[in-house]
């Protein structure tokens, strides 16, 4: 695949980096209305519009433009937990793009009937687990309200014993042609028909169950089985568990998106699993077998003689199992166990005597740390990877 660095999209949107939301709007609108494929003459209309595109859906959310203020192409490009939305591929047709601004204009058209079997609409259920369930997995009930096909009419929308006939407005085409004059001139809309709303045909008389429309709203219950290993952001597909078709299409999928809840000691990076722990200043200089939790229960650790704060144990195989794209996993990871030296801030009267003996011994002199990578950059570069 061919890979060019994008361009910047202030440049292009061609506005301040400072611009309001208003004058991105009304960039935005400019622009598309110049390059839009459906519209454009330009020779390079498409590519220019699909930048004109992505350059405004990243500027007009305010969330997204501090993450590409902050971070440039890489803070908006969707990574692993980012939930793009399906369906949200390519780019929105002209008239969807006119309706937003102007408030209706081509709606009827984007609702076009198509007149072959189509699938039902994919739907999303955001599932919030435990820290637990995600590192071992788990089986979980939803309920998922959907849209259903009528028991009573089976999808028809014509009362039982009774069939929707062929629209004569339309002759079953369910569109109408009409001229109109627009600020781009005179374009020709295709139009739904208005007699029976796009579909091609009428109903003489509606069935009750579902009022004519075909479909009902059912609660359904699922168990989702939430294999080990999984993270926040995670999605489940339940193939066939989505909106039914529409005139014999297949149904869509249910994607059961995963949000994780924090646990209260535990972090999770990528399939390990970071802890931690405070050891006084004893423990630290002469050593000590210490217990610490871990997700299959207490573990001893040994803490080495001489031990600086920020030191990092890996406790093998003690993190998430390693999940693999086909929901099987291979191997753990570890626990990374972070000893943090604390220094003691009230001390008894005997605790007070021991350390300034201590600090005898020990004198007063100050050692200037030698300038480079100092502790908290080693422990940055290590969860960077370094
Ligand atoms: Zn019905
Ligand atoms: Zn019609």
């Amino acid at each position: 695949m061919e890979q060019t660095m994008p361009r910047d999209y202030y440049e292009v949107l061609g506005v301040p980096r400072n611009a309001s939301q208003d004058e991105i709007k009304r960039a935005f609108r400019r622009l598309a209305r110049q390059y839009h494929p459906d519209v454009s003459t330009e020779k390079d209309a498409e590519e220019r519009f699909k930048e004109i595109n992505e350059a405004y859906r990243v500027l007009s959310d305010n969330e997204k433009r501090a993450a590409y203020d902050r971070f440039g192409h890489a803070g908006v490009s969707g990574g692993m937990g980012g939930f793009g939305g399906f369906g949200a591929t390519g780019f929105p047709g002209f008239d969807e793009i006119f309706e937003e601004f102007f408030g209706g204009f081509g709606a009827s058209a984007r609702r076009r009937q198509r007149s072959g079997p189509v699938q039902g609409r994919d739907l999303r259920y955001d599932l919030t687990i435990d820290f637990n369930q995600a590192v071992f997995g788990a089986e979980v009930d939803i309920e998922v309200t959907r849209r259903d096909t009528c028991p009573d009419c089976r999808g028809t929308g014509a009362a039982p014993g009774t069939q929707p006939r062929r629209c004569p407005d339309c002759h079953g085409t369910g569109q109408l042609r009409q001229v109109r004059q627009t600020f781009l001139g005179s374009m020709v809309n295709i139009v739904d028909c208005g007699r029976c709303s796009g579909t091609g045909e009428v109903i003489d008389t509606p069935c009750r169950e579902c009022g004519g429309s075909g479909v009902v709203q059912r609660a359904r219950k699922l168990t989702v089985t939430i294999p080990p290993g999984v993270d926040d952001g995670t999605q489940i597909r339940l193939a066939g568990e989505g909106e039914p078709g529409l005139r014999g299409g297949p149904p869509g999928d249910l994607y059961v998106v995963l949000r994780v809840k924090p646990h209260e000691f535990f972090k999770r990076r990528n399939s390990d699993i970071v802890l931690e722990v405070s050891i006084n200043v004893a423990q630290a200089a002469l050593g000590d077998t210490i217990r610490v939790p871990t997700v299959d229960g207490e573990e001893e650790v040994q803490v080495p003689a001489g031990t600086q704060s920020g030191k990092i144990i890996r406790m093998r195989g003690k993190g998430v199992p390693k999940l693999r794209r086909d929901g099987t996993t291979s191997g753990r990871g570890d626990q990374l166990l972070i000893l943090t030296v604390e220094t003691p801030t009230k001390l008894t009267k005997e605790q007070r005597e021991l350390f300034e003996k201590l600090a005898k011994t020990l004198g007063n002199e100050v050692v200037p740390q030698k300038s480079g990578r100092g502790f908290m950059d080693r422990v940055a570069d290590f969860f960077a990877g370094n």
